[in-house]
């Protein structure tokens, strides 16, 4: 479970690991002018607060009115938030070290030479336009000989990739017939099982096919007239009626699809299926053939984890007609594949899912998408440069010392709450015993020599690419698990909970200011990424979290009555979420983003507990006149400045498990230490009496 939202990137959309990089910037300013964050003062940025709002009126605009309000976001991007300057610093370095590799290069198949390669493959347009559908041809070609539902199967088999990841980034989405996952076994945690999921759609959630509504109507339409689009660019005639199918075989398969709130309910997941039990509980599909074609026919059980989805989506196989599944299949690879193929179809793809559902004018420059394809094929090789070149030992021993800090915090909370059996409270001190936290950088790092890259191919390096981490996945399935594993390169800036390791990422990015600053005060340091490092600890305590005991394993270490409560705090949390209205038609899901708000209301919590230990009895500076836990409340709330394009705020409320960023803020409402610090009082908008806050850890 990540920290930050996620935006389906329109760079690489295809198979491979879930490529759902932040699309967060702190605009045009300063951030390619210079190498360090510009950080003229530390600790809280007063110049960004508006002090003419209350601090009980809204929070949010508090902290951030005045940044809100000159700052503008760029055509090239859906958002911008104060994580962007980061992100763009990231992207930066890195795209500095990759021209490095590329400059010193070494032997074909070594790890700088194939960074090089890679990236000077994808930034070689004059070739893409030269190269034309080429590339492509052989696998229509190979679509359109499909001539049975059984070689239909083997064809769906053979796109099979690992492309979700239900609980640790967080991605339920996949434009292929369905998705694997390689993870620790629910059952047995010991050992990597393989998890597989509903997929089949190019829109981002099932929503956007079935919901009644003008905007998603809109949306449809224009999406039928971009599948069409893509077809004819890619030489397909009669393009609006197959369109229609393509669109129609969709809408089919959303209806099946469970919803995002319903994919975050492990209990609902956790469904052991063996080979065999496939052509019983869904058939219609070849699964015989499927399997075989997706290397898995010795894998002797699966978790199914929407056994619905797997029904409904299998008797589609067998009752839709084949020429229908062919085009399917056709106008998929096109999909998936655009950004590497030549021009027109690249930017009829940016036009429909970066124009109209983004609301975005403009594409990122080149080199930044170039640094995603990087990133996502060979992250590794450049983490471990970048994780030596910007990481001190300092900055990681601190970082460290902000984590024991506040994992005391959380086991001094623990033993503190009334309504906890001793027994449940054991589990959880178990827990955390054994968390594992991962600052900085990995301590293993990926072996990419099996992946060939290629100077002169950039499709065919991103399809070896996806293949090359499918097999990899695949590869360890049944082998004993690696919980110090990483999910997350030392260059992103985010942090992650593996609630099946029981472990912590905190990537080296992230770990700089504005959210660490040594020379900040611990005030803003503890309201920042303290706050951020808290959100993490208690994802391991969260809706979903709490189902996994100290091993990782699902099971229930509650007490009937210990549940009960837990269950009736989180309701009341989803209750207020729900009451949250971005636009008046358009409503914060609280059961969908509950395990996250729980995240953000413990981990505030226990850096605030965590920031008092830290003083120990001192009095904290003041800073531009507030005092210490001001300073904590506003850099919490200064982590959350962000503004978004309306577009891409309605796909965020529907397809992203975090709440919209004022409403993160605002959860100090919940805090009986942020009435204090800024004298709310009754009347004023987020008041809650101490009863209505809501207490949970
Ligand atoms: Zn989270």
């Amino acid at each position: 479970m990540i920290f930050l939202l996620k935006f389906m990137n329109l760079v690489v959309k295809q198979s491979g690991v879930g490529l759902c990089a932040l699309s967060l910037s702190f605009g045009p300013l300063a951030a390619y002018a210079q190498d360090t964050p510009k950080q003229d003062t530390h600790g809280i940025v007063v110049a960004n607060m508006d002090p003419s709002v209350k601090p009980g009126d809204n929070f949010y605009e508090y902290a951030n009115g005045d940044w809100i309000k000159r700052t503008e976001i760029p055509p090239d991007r859906g958002r911008i938030g104060v994580f962007s300057a980061l992100d763009d610093l990231s992207n930066k370095r890195t795209v500095a070290l990759i021209e490095e590799s590329a400059k010193n290069g070494g032997q074909a198949g070594s790890g700088p030479r194939k960074v090089g390669d890679l990236y000077n493959s994808y930034m070689d347009e004059a070739g893409i336009e030269a190269r034309g559908l080429a590339p492509l041809e052989p696998h229509l070609k190979a679509i359109a000989a499909i001539s049975n539902k059984k070689e239909l199967a083997t064809a769906l088999g053979e796109t099979l990739r690992a492309d979700v990841d239900a609980l640790n980034n967080t991605n339920f989405h996949t434009s292929h017939l369905f998705g694997l996952w390689v993870a620790p076994g629910f059952n047995d945690s010991e050992h990597y099982a393989a998890y597989l999921m509903q997929g089949g759609l190019q829109l981002p959630d099932r929503e956007y096919y079935v919901a009644d509504n003008e905007h998603m109507r809109d949306i449809r339409t224009k999406y039928q007239a971009h599948v069409s689009a893509m077809l004819k660019l890619a030489g397909f005639t009669d393009t609006d009626a197959r369109a229609e199918r393509i669109v129609q075989l969709e809408h089919a398969i959303a209806e099946v699809h469970l919803s995002l709130a319903d994919n975050e309910d492990i209990h609902k997941a956790n469904n052991t299926w063996k080979l065999a039990d496939f052509a019983i509980k869904a058939p219609g599909l070849d699964w015989v053939a499927y399997f075989k074609a997706a290397g898995l026919s010795k894998q002797a059980s699966f978790m199914v984890w929407q056994p619905g989805a797997f029904a409904g989506e299998s008797a589609l196989v067998a009752s839709t007609s084949l020429d229908t599944w062919k085009d399917w299949m056709a106008y998929h690879m096109i999909e998936d594949y655009a950004p590497v193929l030549p021009k027109a179809l690249a930017d009829e793809r940016f036009a429909f899912f970066g124009k109209v559902l983004q609301g975005t004018p403009e594409q990122r420059p080149r080199w930044q998408r170039g640094v995603v394809v990087v990133n996502r094929f060979l992250g590794d090789d450049v983490g471990q440069i970048y994780a030596q070149r910007y990481f001190s030992p300092q900055a990681k021993a601190e970082a460290q010392a902000m984590v024991a800090n506040i994992i005391a915090a959380f086991r001094k909370r623990i033993d503190a709450l009334s309504w906890m059996a001793a027994s449940t409270k054991a589990e959880a001190q178990a827990k955390l015993d054994t968390l594992y936290v991962g600052v900085g950088y990995p301590e293993t790092w990926i072996d990419y020599s099996a992946y060939d890259v290629k100077p002169d191919d950039i499709f065919g390096n991103v399809w070896r690419g996806s293949l090359f981490q499918y097999h990899r996945e695949v590869g360890r399935l049944g082998a004993q698990v690696d919980r110090k594993e990483w999910s997350m390169d030392p260059q992103t800036v985010n942090a992650v909970n593996l609630p099946l390791q029981n472990a912590l990422n905190f990537p080296a990015a992230i770990l700089q200011p504005p959210f660490f600053d040594p020379q900040a005060p611990a005030a803003s340091n503890y309201g920042a990424i303290g706050s951020v490092i808290g959100h993490e600890i208690s994802h391991t305590f969260d809706s979903e979290g709490s189902a996994f005991d100290s091993k990782g394993a699902v099971r229930n270490w509650w007490t009937p009555a210990d549940f009960e409560h837990f269950e009736a705090a989180t309701a009341k949390l989803a209750a207020q979420y729900d009451t949250y209205k971005p636009f008046p038609d358009v409503s914060v899901n609280g059961k969908q983003t509950l395990s996250e708000n729980i995240a953000d209301l413990a981990g505030v919590t226990a850096a605030n507990d965590g920031y008092h230990a830290s003083l120990a009895g001192k009095t904290a500076p003041m800073q531009d006149g507030f005092n210490g836990d001001q300073q904590f409340f506003i850099a919490f709330g200064q982590n959350w400045a962000s503004k978004t394009r309306e577009a891409a705020l309605r796909q965020q409320v529907l397809t992203d498990p975090h709440a919209p960023a004022q409403y993160r803020a605002d959860t100090v409402r919940n805090v009986d230490a942020w009435y204090g610090a800024f004298d709310v009082k009754p009347g004023e908008t987020l008041y809650l009496t101490p009863a209505e806050r809501v207490r949970i850890w």
